[in-house]
């Protein structure tokens, strides 16, 4: 059973066509890497999921809603795609725990104690229970991060959409990031994680998506594509990263 339906769905801005007629089913579970060149569509296919982008052409159904029909659906789409971008985009002025509690009080109505009781189990859950009354200034970008992941799994979505979540991090801090992912991956959670990390893709990876131009052009098991690329230009991708 399929979470996530691409049907010939396309993005263009303008003229300019940045998803071309993709057909993907992501089901229940799958964790999902999606590598490509700079500019190829990854992030905009990740944005048509939780409707931070409208798609032009096709449809897209995520849990049985279309993406299609309009505003009227989009909070309840964001509710079930949470996502994590490269630069975190923690609210400053808040503390790690208000980041987290702010979306269950927000889309969800809880009260303050129930959001914040909520919010500490999840700081916990990415280790940062001590760092709970902390600023995003006063954490490394490694936490900054876990507490934006916990910031995304507080509105309980099915799915968790990650763009480059690693890419602004000094090596040392990426592995602490991506153990979470890793522990939620162990969790079941379905996950399309866009990253140059070929040993989480390998290790955690259930599919790898390599998309060219809009299009998904290679999509298969991540050990086996990445130990024996099946097209050049895949091959020749893999040795630049
Ligand atoms: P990737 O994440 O693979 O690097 P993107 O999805 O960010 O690729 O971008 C794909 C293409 O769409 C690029 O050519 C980019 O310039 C273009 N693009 C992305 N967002 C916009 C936008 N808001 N307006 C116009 N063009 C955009
Ligand atoms: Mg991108």
């Amino acid at each position: 059973m399929s979470i996530i339906e691409f049907r010939k769905t396309s993005k263009a801005f303008g003229e300019v066509t940045v998803l071309d007629k993709v057909d993907l089913n992501i089901d229940s579970g799958e964790v999902v890497v999606l590598i490509g060149p700079s500019g190829s569509g990854k992030s905009t296919l990740l944005r048509c999921i939780n409707g931070l982008e409208q798609i032009t052409g096709g449809d897209l159904v995520v849990d049985g809603i279309s993406v299609k029909s309009g505003n009227a659906n989009l909070r309840q789409i964001r509710q079930e795609a949470g996502m994590v971008f490269q630069q975190f985009n923690l609210f400053p002025q808040m503390t790690a725990l208000q980041n987290v509690a702010f979306g269950p009080r927000k889309v969800r109505g809880l009260g303050r104690a129930e959001a914040e009781a909520q919010a500490l189990d999840l700081l916990d859950k990415v280790g940062l229970k001590e760092r709970a009354g902390h600023v995003p200034s006063e954490l490394s970008g490694g936490q900054q991060q876990r507490v934006a992941i916990a910031r995304a799994l507080a509105v309980r979505p099915k799915v968790m959409l990650f763009d480059e979540p690693t890419s602004a991090l000094d090596p040392e801090l990426k592995q602490e990031v991506l153990n979470v992912m890793r522990q939620l991956a162990l969790e079941g959670m379905t996950m399309v994680v866009v990253t140059h990390e070929m040993g989480f893709a390998k290790q955690v990876g259930t599919r790898l998506i390599f998309m060219e131009h809009g299009k998904i052009s290679v999509d298969g098991e991540p050990r086996q594509m990445i130990d024996n690329p099946p097209s050049d230009r895949l091959k020749d991708f893999l040795q630049h990263v």
